[in-house]
Protein backbone atom coordinates (compact mmCIF):
# COMPACT_ATOMS: atom_id res chain seq x y z
CA UNK A 1 0.00 0.00 0.00
CA UNK A 2 1.50 3.22 -0.96
CA UNK A 3 0.76 6.57 0.85
CA UNK A 4 -0.12 5.15 3.57
CA UNK A 5 0.84 8.69 5.65
CA UNK A 6 -2.31 9.79 4.13
CA UNK A 7 -4.53 7.88 6.00
CA UNK A 8 -5.49 9.42 9.12
CA UNK A 9 -6.09 7.39 12.42
CA UNK A 10 -9.50 6.18 11.55
CA UNK A 11 -8.48 5.23 8.21
CA UNK A 12 -5.76 3.18 8.82
CA UNK A 13 -7.55 1.52 11.64
CA UNK A 14 -10.09 0.36 9.06
CA UNK A 15 -7.04 -0.87 6.74
CA UNK A 16 -5.47 -2.12 9.30
CA UNK A 17 -8.99 -4.41 10.08
CA UNK A 18 -9.45 -4.78 6.78
CA UNK A 19 -5.86 -6.86 6.48
CA UNK A 20 -4.26 -4.46 3.28
CA UNK A 21 -1.81 -3.69 5.46
CA UNK A 22 0.16 -4.27 8.55
CA UNK A 23 1.21 -2.41 11.66
CA UNK A 24 5.02 -3.05 10.98
CA UNK A 25 4.53 -2.14 7.40
CA UNK A 26 2.69 1.00 8.54
CA UNK A 27 5.75 1.94 11.67
CA UNK A 28 8.09 1.24 8.49
CA UNK A 29 6.66 3.54 6.15
CA UNK A 30 6.08 6.46 8.89
CA UNK A 31 9.73 5.85 10.34
CA UNK A 32 11.21 6.25 7.25
CA UNK A 33 8.92 9.73 6.62
CA UNK A 34 9.80 10.94 10.09
CA UNK A 35 13.28 10.48 8.92
CA UNK A 36 13.22 12.05 5.99
CA UNK A 37 11.89 15.28 7.38
CA UNK A 38 14.15 15.87 10.21
CA UNK A 39 14.31 19.71 9.43
CA UNK A 40 10.63 20.28 10.37
CA UNK A 41 12.47 19.78 13.93
CA UNK A 42 9.18 17.46 15.30
CA UNK A 43 10.64 15.01 17.24
CA UNK A 44 13.10 15.16 19.99
CA UNK A 45 13.68 11.08 19.72
CA UNK A 46 12.74 8.36 17.72
CA UNK A 47 12.58 4.82 18.76
CA UNK A 48 12.42 3.09 15.17
CA UNK A 49 13.20 -0.17 17.35
CA UNK A 50 10.53 -0.11 19.77
CA UNK A 51 7.95 1.17 17.42
CA UNK A 52 8.73 -1.86 15.24
CA UNK A 53 7.94 -4.38 18.00
CA UNK A 54 5.30 -2.74 19.56
CA UNK A 55 4.12 -2.94 15.96
CA UNK A 56 4.61 -6.48 15.78
CA UNK A 57 3.12 -7.31 18.88
CA UNK A 58 -0.22 -5.33 17.75
CA UNK A 59 -0.38 -7.45 14.47
CA UNK A 60 -0.05 -10.80 16.57
CA UNK A 61 -2.82 -9.42 18.77
CA UNK A 62 -5.04 -8.44 16.02
CA UNK A 63 -3.84 -12.52 14.07
CA UNK A 64 -5.39 -13.66 17.63
CA UNK A 65 -8.74 -11.95 17.01
CA UNK A 66 -8.21 -8.45 18.99
CA UNK A 67 -9.53 -5.65 17.01
CA UNK A 68 -9.47 -2.32 19.30
CA UNK A 69 -9.91 0.79 16.99
CA UNK A 70 -6.08 1.93 17.76
CA UNK A 71 -4.46 -1.78 18.03
CA UNK A 72 -1.63 -0.98 15.73
CA UNK A 73 -1.86 2.51 14.99
CA UNK A 74 1.40 4.51 15.24
CA UNK A 75 1.73 8.00 17.20
CA UNK A 76 4.03 9.82 19.28
CA UNK A 77 3.76 11.88 22.29
CA UNK A 78 4.53 15.85 23.04
CA UNK A 79 7.70 15.12 25.42
CA UNK A 80 5.69 16.47 28.59
CA UNK A 81 4.55 12.92 28.97
CA UNK A 82 6.79 10.75 31.37
CA UNK A 83 7.63 7.36 29.78
CA UNK A 84 9.31 4.83 30.83
CA UNK A 85 10.82 3.87 27.97
CA UNK A 86 12.40 7.10 26.50
CA UNK A 87 13.73 10.34 27.75
CA UNK A 88 11.92 12.99 28.37
CA UNK A 89 12.85 16.86 28.45
CA UNK A 90 9.90 18.95 28.52
CA UNK A 91 11.71 21.05 25.86
CA UNK A 92 13.88 21.89 28.61
CA UNK A 93 17.92 21.35 29.10
CA UNK A 94 16.85 21.10 32.89
CA UNK A 95 15.72 17.65 31.93
CA UNK A 96 18.52 16.82 29.26
CA UNK A 97 19.20 12.74 30.17
CA UNK A 98 16.12 12.28 32.27
CA UNK A 99 14.56 8.72 32.48
CA UNK A 100 11.38 8.94 34.26
CA UNK A 101 11.23 5.51 36.12
CA UNK A 102 7.44 5.39 35.32
CA UNK A 103 4.54 6.47 32.02
CA UNK A 104 2.04 8.96 32.06
CA UNK A 105 -1.50 7.38 32.76
CA UNK A 106 -2.06 8.57 28.87
CA UNK A 107 0.66 7.03 27.93
CA UNK A 108 -0.06 3.99 29.48
CA UNK A 109 -3.70 4.02 28.29
CA UNK A 110 -2.68 4.66 24.54
CA UNK A 111 -0.02 1.72 24.68
CA UNK A 112 -2.49 -0.38 26.27
CA UNK A 113 -5.16 0.30 23.47
CA UNK A 114 -2.05 -0.58 21.30
CA UNK A 115 -0.67 2.17 19.74
CA UNK A 116 2.93 2.08 18.38
CA UNK A 117 4.47 5.06 20.29
CA UNK A 118 7.10 6.14 17.21
CA UNK A 119 8.72 8.78 19.45
CA UNK A 120 8.37 12.37 21.30
CA UNK A 121 7.62 15.36 20.25
CA UNK A 122 9.54 18.95 20.99
CA UNK A 123 7.41 21.51 23.16
CA UNK A 124 8.22 24.68 23.94
CA UNK A 125 9.46 24.82 27.10
CA UNK A 126 7.82 23.17 30.40
CA UNK A 127 4.71 24.05 27.77
CA UNK A 128 5.36 28.08 27.99
CA UNK A 129 4.60 29.53 24.70
CA UNK A 130 2.61 29.54 21.47
CA UNK A 131 4.98 29.51 18.55
CA UNK A 132 7.69 26.61 20.07
CA UNK A 133 10.34 29.20 19.61
CA UNK A 134 10.87 28.40 23.55
CA UNK A 135 12.59 25.21 22.82
CA UNK A 136 15.57 24.23 23.81
CA UNK A 137 16.05 22.28 21.26
CA UNK A 138 15.36 24.52 18.25
CA UNK A 139 12.20 25.58 17.56
CA UNK A 140 10.07 23.22 15.05
CA UNK A 141 8.44 24.61 11.48
CA UNK A 142 5.77 24.82 10.11
CA UNK A 143 4.81 22.46 7.38
CA UNK A 144 2.70 24.28 5.52
CA UNK A 145 5.54 26.93 5.34
CA UNK A 146 8.59 26.84 6.87
CA UNK A 147 9.60 30.32 7.56
CA UNK A 148 6.82 29.84 9.82
CA UNK A 149 5.74 28.82 13.28
CA UNK A 150 3.49 25.72 13.91
CA UNK A 151 1.94 27.39 17.02
CA UNK A 152 2.91 26.22 20.68
CA UNK A 153 3.72 25.13 23.25
CA UNK A 154 2.43 21.74 21.24
CA UNK A 155 4.22 22.39 18.18
CA UNK A 156 5.87 19.47 17.48
CA UNK A 157 2.58 17.44 17.94
CA UNK A 158 0.69 19.32 15.50
CA UNK A 159 3.32 19.59 12.58
CA UNK A 160 4.02 15.93 13.05
CA UNK A 161 0.29 15.24 12.39
CA UNK A 162 0.00 18.15 9.40
CA UNK A 163 3.28 16.94 7.92
CA UNK A 164 1.67 13.38 7.73
CA UNK A 165 4.40 11.64 9.81
CA UNK A 166 2.32 10.33 11.90
CA UNK A 167 -1.86 9.64 12.10
CA UNK A 168 -2.05 11.08 15.55
CA UNK A 169 -0.63 12.65 18.25
CA UNK A 170 -0.95 13.77 21.97
CA UNK A 171 -0.39 17.53 23.23
CA UNK A 172 -1.36 19.64 26.64
CA UNK A 173 -3.53 21.94 26.29
CA UNK A 174 -3.17 25.13 29.52
CA UNK A 175 -4.07 27.80 27.78
CA UNK A 176 -4.35 27.04 24.24
CA UNK A 177 -1.48 25.04 23.13
CA UNK A 178 -3.76 22.09 21.36
CA UNK A 179 -6.38 24.04 19.78
CA UNK A 180 -3.53 27.14 18.20
CA UNK A 181 -0.87 24.29 16.69
CA UNK A 182 -3.71 22.52 14.90
CA UNK A 183 -5.15 25.89 14.29
CA UNK A 184 -2.05 27.09 12.86
CA UNK A 185 -1.49 23.77 11.05
CA UNK A 186 -4.59 23.03 9.54
CA UNK A 187 -5.31 19.99 11.95
CA UNK A 188 -8.23 18.80 14.11
CA UNK A 189 -7.16 18.88 18.24
CA UNK A 190 -9.42 19.21 21.38
CA UNK A 191 -8.77 19.96 24.50
CA UNK A 192 -11.52 18.19 26.83
CA UNK A 193 -12.75 19.63 30.02
CA UNK A 194 -10.66 19.77 32.94
CA UNK A 195 -10.40 16.95 35.01
CA UNK A 196 -11.41 14.51 31.36
CA UNK A 197 -7.45 12.95 30.68
CA UNK A 198 -5.24 12.52 33.72
CA UNK A 199 -2.69 14.63 34.51
CA UNK A 200 -0.51 11.98 36.05
CA UNK A 201 3.05 12.03 34.55
CA UNK A 202 2.01 15.08 32.65
CA UNK A 203 4.87 17.35 33.69
CA UNK A 204 3.32 19.92 35.25
CA UNK A 205 3.15 23.74 34.17
CA UNK A 206 -0.36 25.25 35.91
CA UNK A 207 -1.95 22.59 37.63
CA UNK A 208 -5.75 23.99 37.77
CA UNK A 209 -5.12 24.37 34.13
CA UNK A 210 -3.26 22.00 32.31
CA UNK A 211 -5.40 18.99 30.70
CA UNK A 212 -4.52 16.30 27.56
CA UNK A 213 -5.50 15.94 24.18
CA UNK A 214 -5.23 14.51 20.76
CA UNK A 215 -4.47 15.99 17.54
CA UNK A 216 -5.36 14.19 14.40
CA UNK A 217 -7.03 14.56 10.72
CA UNK A 218 -10.30 14.53 11.55
CA UNK A 219 -13.03 14.84 14.89
CA UNK A 220 -13.23 11.17 13.58
CA UNK A 221 -9.67 10.43 14.83
CA UNK A 222 -9.50 12.93 17.77
CA UNK A 223 -12.37 10.72 18.82
CA UNK A 224 -10.99 7.28 18.95
CA UNK A 225 -7.80 9.42 20.39
CA UNK A 226 -9.68 10.26 23.49
CA UNK A 227 -12.12 7.52 24.21
CA UNK A 228 -8.46 5.70 24.53
CA UNK A 229 -7.19 9.04 26.59
CA UNK A 230 -9.55 9.50 28.60
CA UNK A 231 -11.01 7.99 32.37
CA UNK A 232 -11.27 8.35 36.04
CA UNK A 233 -7.49 8.19 37.34
CA UNK A 234 -7.18 7.61 41.17
CA UNK A 235 -3.31 9.03 40.67
CA UNK A 236 -4.80 12.32 39.47
CA UNK A 237 -6.79 14.00 42.59
CA UNK A 238 -8.46 16.08 39.95
CA UNK A 239 -9.63 13.67 37.76
CA UNK A 240 -13.26 13.39 36.89
CA UNK A 241 -14.99 9.84 38.11
CA UNK A 242 -17.22 9.49 35.20
CA UNK A 243 -17.99 6.06 33.13
CA UNK A 244 -16.00 5.64 29.84
CA UNK A 245 -17.28 7.58 27.16
CA UNK A 246 -17.28 6.35 23.78
CA UNK A 247 -16.71 9.34 21.79
CA UNK A 248 -16.99 7.98 18.31
CA UNK A 249 -20.10 6.77 18.83
CA UNK A 250 -20.92 10.45 19.74
CA UNK A 251 -19.88 11.39 16.01
CA UNK A 252 -23.15 10.06 14.21
CA UNK A 253 -25.74 10.34 17.44
CA UNK A 254 -28.73 11.66 15.55
CA UNK A 255 -30.04 14.67 16.85
CA UNK A 256 -33.75 15.17 17.38
CA UNK A 257 -35.26 16.45 14.32
CA UNK A 258 -31.99 16.45 12.35
CA UNK A 259 -31.71 14.50 8.85
CA UNK A 260 -28.81 13.86 6.60
CA UNK A 261 -28.85 17.18 4.91
CA UNK A 262 -28.81 18.98 8.53
CA UNK A 263 -27.66 17.12 10.88
CA UNK A 264 -27.10 19.93 12.97
CA UNK A 265 -30.59 21.02 12.83
CA UNK A 266 -31.30 22.36 16.39
CA UNK A 267 -27.73 22.91 17.37
CA UNK A 268 -27.48 26.45 18.50
CA UNK A 269 -23.79 27.92 17.86
CA UNK A 270 -23.66 31.18 19.81
CA UNK A 271 -21.33 33.76 18.76
CA UNK A 272 -19.19 36.34 21.32
CA UNK A 273 -19.00 39.54 20.31
CA UNK A 274 -15.97 40.12 21.67
CA UNK A 275 -14.49 37.01 19.60
CA UNK A 276 -15.01 39.33 16.58
CA UNK A 277 -13.43 42.65 17.14
CA UNK A 278 -12.12 44.63 14.82
CA UNK A 279 -8.37 43.86 15.19
CA UNK A 280 -9.15 40.55 14.29
CA UNK A 281 -7.70 39.72 11.19
CA UNK A 282 -9.41 40.05 7.40
CA UNK A 283 -8.72 36.22 6.50
CA UNK A 284 -8.95 34.62 9.49
CA UNK A 285 -12.72 36.48 10.13
CA UNK A 286 -13.28 35.04 6.55
CA UNK A 287 -12.63 31.83 7.23
CA UNK A 288 -14.38 31.29 10.33
CA UNK A 289 -17.50 33.33 9.12
CA UNK A 290 -17.39 31.06 6.28
CA UNK A 291 -17.35 28.23 8.43
CA UNK A 292 -19.61 29.46 10.47
CA UNK A 293 -22.15 29.45 7.03
CA UNK A 294 -21.55 26.33 6.46
CA UNK A 295 -22.79 24.40 9.41
CA UNK A 296 -25.63 27.46 9.34
CA UNK A 297 -26.50 24.71 6.07
CA UNK A 298 -26.20 21.77 7.96
CA UNK A 299 -29.21 23.03 10.52
CA UNK A 300 -27.31 24.90 12.69
CA UNK A 301 -28.89 28.30 14.20
CA UNK A 302 -26.53 31.31 15.18
CA UNK A 303 -26.77 33.26 18.12
CA UNK A 304 -25.25 36.44 18.99
CA UNK A 305 -24.00 36.36 23.05
CA UNK A 306 -21.26 37.88 24.87
CA UNK A 307 -18.25 37.24 26.67
CA UNK A 308 -17.54 40.62 28.11
CA UNK A 309 -14.51 39.86 30.47
CA UNK A 310 -12.45 38.45 27.05
CA UNK A 311 -9.98 40.72 27.66
CA UNK A 312 -9.60 40.38 30.80
CA UNK A 313 -8.88 36.24 30.36
CA UNK A 314 -4.95 38.12 29.30
CA UNK A 315 -3.54 39.33 32.35
CA UNK A 316 -5.76 36.36 34.58
CA UNK A 317 -4.03 34.06 32.85
CA UNK A 318 -0.47 35.37 32.85
CA UNK A 319 -0.92 35.88 36.55
CA UNK A 320 -2.31 32.60 37.61
CA UNK A 321 -1.00 30.30 35.30
CA UNK A 322 2.89 31.93 36.40
CA UNK A 323 2.02 31.48 39.87
CA UNK A 324 1.53 27.80 39.80
CA UNK A 325 4.12 27.40 37.24
CA UNK A 326 6.73 28.95 39.93
CA UNK A 327 5.32 26.94 42.44
CA UNK A 328 5.54 23.68 40.38
CA UNK A 329 8.75 24.54 39.06
CA UNK A 330 10.65 24.74 42.28
CA UNK A 331 10.77 20.75 42.24
CA UNK A 332 14.13 21.61 40.03
CA UNK A 333 16.71 22.14 42.11
CA UNK A 334 19.45 19.98 40.72
CA UNK A 335 18.48 17.73 43.66
CA UNK A 336 15.79 16.42 43.43
CA UNK A 337 15.37 17.14 39.44
CA UNK A 338 17.17 18.57 36.84
CA UNK A 339 20.69 19.69 35.53
CA UNK A 340 22.86 20.57 38.80
CA UNK A 341 25.80 23.09 38.22
CA UNK A 342 29.03 21.90 37.80
CA UNK A 343 30.67 24.03 39.98
CA UNK A 344 29.12 26.21 43.04
CA UNK A 345 30.16 27.23 46.73
CA UNK A 346 27.36 26.07 48.90
CA UNK A 347 23.78 24.81 48.92
CA UNK A 348 22.06 28.34 47.63
CA UNK A 349 24.84 28.81 45.27
CA UNK A 350 24.43 25.23 43.79
CA UNK A 351 20.16 25.80 43.34
CA UNK A 352 21.06 29.31 42.10
CA UNK A 353 23.49 28.69 39.30
CA UNK A 354 21.36 24.90 38.46
CA UNK A 355 18.79 26.92 37.84
CA UNK A 356 20.16 29.65 35.91
CA UNK A 357 22.13 27.87 33.40
CA UNK A 358 19.05 25.07 32.70
CA UNK A 359 15.96 27.52 32.42
CA UNK A 360 15.64 29.31 29.10
CA UNK A 361 14.36 33.14 29.50
CA UNK A 362 10.64 32.62 29.23
CA UNK A 363 10.30 30.30 32.01
CA UNK A 364 12.69 32.45 34.03
CA UNK A 365 10.27 35.33 33.00
CA UNK A 366 7.33 33.56 34.42
CA UNK A 367 9.07 32.23 37.72
CA UNK A 368 9.60 35.94 38.36
CA UNK A 369 6.12 36.87 37.54
CA UNK A 370 4.40 33.93 39.55
CA UNK A 371 6.69 35.03 42.60
CA UNK A 372 6.08 38.04 42.83
CA UNK A 373 2.58 37.97 42.85
CA UNK A 374 2.23 35.28 45.21
CA UNK A 375 4.31 37.23 47.63
CA UNK A 376 2.96 39.07 50.99
CA UNK A 377 1.81 42.21 49.90
CA UNK A 378 1.27 41.50 46.41
CA UNK A 379 -1.05 38.24 46.41
CA UNK A 380 -4.16 40.15 47.20
CA UNK A 381 -3.73 42.41 44.51
CA UNK A 382 -2.71 39.58 41.78
CA UNK A 383 -3.47 36.34 42.77
CA UNK A 384 -6.53 37.11 44.70
CA UNK A 385 -8.30 39.58 42.19
CA UNK A 386 -7.24 37.13 39.28
CA UNK A 387 -8.85 34.14 41.03
CA UNK A 388 -11.74 36.52 41.20
CA UNK A 389 -12.21 37.35 37.72
CA UNK A 390 -11.58 33.95 36.82
CA UNK A 391 -14.65 32.69 38.54
CA UNK A 392 -16.74 35.92 37.16
CA UNK A 393 -15.07 34.42 33.28
CA UNK A 394 -16.47 30.96 34.16
CA UNK A 395 -19.89 32.37 35.35
CA UNK A 396 -19.94 34.13 31.82
CA UNK A 397 -19.45 31.25 29.93
CA UNK A 398 -23.03 29.28 31.88
CA UNK A 399 -24.99 32.35 31.19
CA UNK A 400 -24.12 32.52 27.10
CA UNK A 401 -24.98 28.82 27.75
CA UNK A 402 -28.58 29.40 29.17
CA UNK A 403 -28.22 31.09 25.31
CA UNK A 404 -26.89 28.45 23.17
CA UNK A 405 -25.21 25.00 22.87
CA UNK A 406 -21.62 25.52 22.02
CA UNK A 407 -19.54 28.59 21.55
CA UNK A 408 -17.81 29.39 17.79
CA UNK A 409 -15.07 32.06 16.85
CA UNK A 410 -11.74 32.28 15.88
CA UNK A 411 -8.59 30.19 17.79
CA UNK A 412 -6.20 32.98 17.44
CA UNK A 413 -6.25 36.53 15.64
CA UNK A 414 -4.06 35.64 12.91
CA UNK A 415 -2.86 33.26 11.08
CA UNK A 416 0.61 31.36 11.90
CA UNK A 417 3.05 33.93 11.95
CA UNK A 418 6.93 33.94 10.74
CA UNK A 419 9.62 32.28 12.87
CA UNK A 420 11.21 35.16 14.94
CA UNK A 421 8.56 37.17 14.50
CA UNK A 422 7.41 37.54 18.35
CA UNK A 423 10.12 35.90 19.54
CA UNK A 424 11.47 39.25 21.20
CA UNK A 425 7.89 40.24 22.60
CA UNK A 426 6.37 38.20 25.08
CA UNK A 427 3.66 40.29 25.46
CA UNK A 428 2.65 40.45 21.38
CA UNK A 429 2.59 36.65 22.64
CA UNK A 430 0.23 36.65 25.05
CA UNK A 431 -2.05 38.83 23.42
CA UNK A 432 -2.53 36.33 20.84
CA UNK A 433 -3.73 33.77 23.37
CA UNK A 434 -7.07 35.87 23.39
CA UNK A 435 -9.59 33.54 22.29
CA UNK A 436 -8.01 30.23 23.82
CA UNK A 437 -7.34 31.45 27.23
CA UNK A 438 -11.19 31.71 28.15
CA UNK A 439 -12.22 28.32 28.11
CA UNK A 440 -9.33 27.13 29.41
CA UNK A 441 -10.03 29.24 32.89
CA UNK A 442 -13.35 28.10 33.23
CA UNK A 443 -12.10 24.62 32.18
CA UNK A 444 -14.56 23.89 29.71
CA UNK A 445 -13.68 22.19 26.39
CA UNK A 446 -12.64 23.46 23.32
CA UNK A 447 -11.58 22.62 19.71
CA UNK A 448 -10.26 23.71 16.73
CA UNK A 449 -10.92 22.17 13.42
CA UNK A 450 -9.34 23.52 10.07
CA UNK A 451 -12.10 26.11 8.66
CA UNK A 452 -10.20 27.75 5.56
CA UNK A 453 -7.22 29.44 4.45
CA UNK A 454 -6.15 32.94 4.82
CA UNK A 455 -3.05 35.23 3.90
CA UNK A 456 -0.12 33.11 2.34
CA UNK A 457 -2.02 29.95 1.86
CA UNK A 458 -2.24 29.29 5.46
CA UNK A 459 -4.72 27.38 7.62
CA UNK A 460 -7.24 28.69 9.79
CA UNK A 461 -9.17 26.77 12.45
CA UNK A 462 -12.59 27.62 13.84
CA UNK A 463 -13.01 27.21 17.71
CA UNK A 464 -15.64 25.48 19.06
CA UNK A 465 -16.29 25.81 23.05
CA UNK A 466 -18.69 23.17 25.01
CA UNK A 467 -20.20 23.45 28.33
CA UNK A 468 -18.64 20.70 30.79
CA UNK A 469 -18.13 17.42 29.31
CA UNK A 470 -19.73 18.58 25.97
CA UNK A 471 -17.22 16.65 24.18
CA UNK A 472 -19.33 14.45 22.09
CA UNK A 473 -21.43 17.77 21.44
CA UNK A 474 -18.36 19.12 19.81
CA UNK A 475 -17.09 16.60 18.17
CA UNK A 476 -20.39 16.02 16.43
CA UNK A 477 -20.35 19.24 15.19
CA UNK A 478 -16.97 19.04 13.61
CA UNK A 479 -17.58 15.65 12.05
CA UNK A 480 -20.78 16.81 10.71
CA UNK A 481 -19.10 19.76 9.22
CA UNK A 482 -15.87 17.59 7.75
CA UNK A 483 -18.44 15.36 6.04
CA UNK A 484 -19.44 18.45 4.35
CA UNK A 485 -16.04 20.38 3.44
CA UNK A 486 -13.10 19.05 2.76
CA UNK A 487 -10.76 21.55 4.23
CA UNK A 488 -9.48 19.06 7.54
CA UNK A 489 -8.38 16.87 4.16
CA UNK A 490 -6.21 19.30 2.34
CA UNK A 491 -2.34 18.36 3.09
CA UNK A 492 0.80 20.17 2.46
CA UNK A 493 2.85 19.69 -0.29
CA UNK A 494 6.14 18.55 1.41
N1 LIG B 1 0.51 30.19 25.00
C1 LIG B 1 0.11 29.97 26.35
C2 LIG B 1 1.29 30.14 27.27
O1 LIG B 1 2.32 30.52 26.81
C3 LIG B 1 -0.49 28.61 26.52
C4 LIG B 1 0.49 27.50 26.61
C5 LIG B 1 -0.15 26.17 26.89
O2 LIG B 1 -1.35 26.00 26.69
N2 LIG B 1 0.65 25.24 27.38
O3 LIG B 1 1.20 29.95 28.43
Amino acid sequence: MKDLHQLGAAGLSRALAARQVSSVEATTHLLARVAAHEHLGAFLCVDAEGALRQAAQADARRAAGETGALLGVPLAHKDIFVTEALPTTAGSKMLAGYRSPFDATVVTRLAAAGTVTLGKLNCDEFAMGSSNENSAFGPVKNPWDATRVPGGSSGGSATAVAARLVPVATGTDTGGSIRQPASFTGITGIKPTYGVCSRYGMIAFASSLDQAGPFGRSAEDCALMLSAMSGFDERDATSAQRPPQDYAAALTTVRAGASAAQPLKGLRIGLPTEFFPAALAADVDGAVRAALAELQKLGATLVDVSLPRTELSIPVYYIIAPAEASSNLSRFDGVRFGHRADKYTDLLDMYKKSRAEAFGAEVKRRIMIGTYVLSHGYYDAYYLQAQKLRRMIADDFQHCFTQCDVIAGPVAPTVAWKLGDKSDDPVANYLADIFTLPASLAGLPGMSLPAGTGEGGMPVGLQLIGNYFQEGTLLHAAHAFQQATDWHAQAPSI
